[in-house]
């Protein structure tokens, strides 16, 4: 039997956005172009949209191309071109001369063909055909819609991939369904379906009902029309992206997928747009994503710690803290100890490099004694004292060897800047007494460490250049992290400093600089900038001490590091007094006067002696910020002293001070 009709262009009626996606389809005469998708995206309304006026055909994945030919058969007739209808009714099949009639038929009446649902067609013909007018159509337009991208090579191919509906778009379409929609109501719909027009639609419509079942309406959409015609596999692979939160390279997805067929796998799902691919990066559809939570099963646990195997073996520290993640998000913490440990022997420097991601991971590892004591060394890093004190001190008995040489080391130094000589000499001979049981060289070197800083306050500085020679022999005997070596680079430059040998100083800090930045060790450099800014500035070349200062401010600031920030601030604030800019050193002394308020630490309300200075030097009355600083330091009398005198080189305080 003969078709007596073909199908009307669906209506369009209400619809939002999709300009540039319009505006391609309609110059793409002489082409063949693919709108690919996922169901419900809007491919077929925006095919209606650009073409009202096409030849319409969609398929249902029973048809035969015959009968595609039958139906364009009739469409062309009706526009006057009678040969493709008359080849058929002679009984004509040769596929070459269909492809042919076909293309000239298409072309002579400049018809547009709209192919909807191309995903459900089994006849290889259509899809030859589709070669054969690719690269050939001159006038005329095929437009096809499908879910999958279709393998059609790229000559004379235009591939649309629609996404979602942009903001203000979906926005419309909101309000269009739902009148008055609030936007935080809104904002939340997009955040879950990014656009896509049905999920929207699905989640605003039907007035009566709650939003629990406008939810399982979508879910049902999306298990009947996306779901449940995928393979095992791809169901499998889908799953297991679901329970991340962010996208993952295609290694973690090999190495967590495990199957030979990884690759062939993920791109069946991209081809379906089910998932995107962003540089290295693969991901799923949010919307996706809550779908296949609901189906979460205790897999991710098993997921989680595949994937963080498969960090740690990336050895990086930002790899490091990732898995450290995952691990506690599996809910292992009993790994909490093996990870401390691989972190202290690994990533020294993580704790001063990236406090607020490791104490944000550490805050989901409950009491445990091990992360407590990470936390208190986070606080130690970015300069809370006293809080580090505290948690240090919780943790000291709770944990053993390795750990707790760190803590007890870790001590000594926090009562050395809290200024009690006392207690820090007490934690400096508990270390020894680890190092003598451990018999660690790593401990061994955390005890020099520390004692080269505590004969150092003490001003033994003789006692403390030979610490530090120590410290150097330990480093370079044990070859273990360049960091080590140099931080003391960094303390052999300090003392010299302290014995008024700058310049043999900058030797040893230039030496440590240039161990820094081969192993890019940027905690260590940029601490490294601040001493040779110091000294510099005590040199009296000042334009050099800012210029070290600068980078040094920068860096500190922007990882937290309030109480290297504050030091580094300082010097440069004091240089730009010895240059005499006045505007630069009361910006630098706002700064420490900020961060004094904020932390507390001492040596920032220097910054209102800073600020008098710079008024002075401005020619106004500054003496109130410097009876405001002294008022601020009473309690650390010597470091009123210290910071007067050491302005005392480039500035002079009228006598009446
Ligand atoms: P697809 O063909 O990709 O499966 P449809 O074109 O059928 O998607 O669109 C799904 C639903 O979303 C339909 O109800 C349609 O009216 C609506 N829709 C899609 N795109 C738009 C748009 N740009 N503006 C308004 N509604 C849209």
């Amino acid at each position: 039997r003969l078709p007596i009709t073909f199908e009307d262009v669906p209506k369009t009626g209400f619809f939002v956005g999709r300009h540039d996606e319009v505006e391609i389809l309609r110059r793409a005469r002489g082409r063949v172009v693919v709108v690919h998708g996922i169901a419900g995206i809007g491919k077929t309304s925006l095919l209606a949209r650009a073409f009202p006026e096409a030849f319409w055909y969609s398929m249902n994945g029973s048809e035969s191309f015959e009968y595609f030919a039958w139906q364009l058969s009739l469409y062309l007739n009706s526009l006057g071109y009678r040969a493709l209808m008359e080849y058929l009714r002679g009984g004509g099949k040769e596929e070459k001369e269909l492809f042919e009639l076909i293309l000239e038929g298409i072309d002579e009446t400049e018809s547009v063909v709209v192919i909807d649902d191309l995903h459900k067609c089994r006849d290889e013909t259509l899809m030859r055909m589709l070669s054969y007018l690719a690269g050939r159509l001159k006038k005329g337009t095929i437009a096809v819609a499908s879910r999958v991208k279709p393998p059609l090579g790229i000559e004379g191919i235009v591939y649309i991939n629609l996404g979602g509906l942009k903001p203000e778009e979906a926005y419309e379409l909101a309000k269009k369904i739902k009148k008055g929609i609030p936007v935080d109501e809104f904002a939340e719909i997009y955040r879950i379906t990014r656009g896509h027009p049905l999920a929207l639609i699905l989640l605003l419509e039907s007035p009566g009902e709650s939003s629990e079942e406008a939810r399982e309406n979508l879910f049902e959409f999306l298990f009947t029309e996306i779901y449940r015609s995928l393979t095992e596999e791809e169901k499998r692979m889908l799953l297991m992206l679901s329970i991340f939160e962010g996208p993952l390279e295609y290694e973690a997805i090999k190495a967590l997928y495990g199957g030979r067929n990884t690759f062939s796998v993920l791109h069946s799902l991209l081809r379906k747009g089910l998932v995107e691919r962003r540089g290295r990066q693969y991901f799923i559809h949010d919307m996706l994503k809550g779908f296949l939570r609901e189906k979460e099963t205790p897999e991710s646990r098993t997921y989680y710690l595949e994937y963080a195997e498969y960090l740690l073996r990336k050895n990086t520290p930002r790899d490091f803290l990732k898995a450290f993640e995952y691990i506690l998000r599996a809910g292992a913490t009993g790994r909490i100890r093996e990870l401390v440990e691989l972190r202290i022997r690994r990533f020294k420097h993580l704790p001063g490099d990236f406090p607020k991601t490791y104490r944000m991971i550490l805050s989901h590892a409950g009491d445990n004694p091990y992360a407590r004591g990470e936390l208190g060394i986070i606080y130690f890093n970015t300069g809370f004292f006293q809080k580090a004190r505290d948690t240090l001190l919780e943790v000291e008995d709770k944990i053993e060897g390795l750990f707790k040489a760190e803590v007890v080391s870790t001590l000594a130094d926090v009562f050395l800047m809290l200024e009690n000589l006392e207690m820090a000499g007490r934690y400096l001979q508990k270390t020894r007494e680890l190092a003598e049981n451990l018999q660690d060289p790593e401990v061994w070197l955390w005890y020099y460490m520390e004692k080269t800083k505590y004969e150092y306050y003490r001003r033994n500085l003789e006692e403390a250049l030979k610490s530090a020679f120590k410290e150097l022999e330990i480093s370079r005997k044990h070859g273990g992290a360049p960091e080590n070596e140099g931080l003391v680079l960094l303390h052999i430059g300090d003392i010299y400093l302290d014995l008024e040998q700058p310049e043999e100083g900058i030797k040893y800090y230039e030496e440590g600089l240039r161990v820094a930045k081969a192993y890019g060790l940027t905690f260590i450099e940029h601490v490294t900038y601040m001493e040779l800014s110091k000294t510099h500035y005590i040199l009296g070349n000042y334009r050099k001490a800012v210029s070290y200062g600068n980078r040094a401010v920068e860096y500190f600031l922007r990882i937290k590091n309030y109480r290297r920030a504050v030091d580094a601030l300082a010097y440069r604030c004091v240089s730009w007094i010895g240059l005499g800019e006045a505007e630069r050193a009361e910006e630098d002394a706002r700064e420490l006067v900020r961060i004094a308020h904020s932390t507390g630490y001492p040596l920032a309300w220097a910054g209102y002696i800073f600020m008098g200075a710079a008024k002075f030097l401005k020619g106004e009355d500054g003496s109130g910020y410097v009876e405001e600083g002294r008022k601020h330091l009473q309690d650390y009398p010597w470091l009123f002293e210290a910071v007067i005198q050491e302005l005392g080189r480039v500035f002079e305080f009228p006598e009446e001070l």
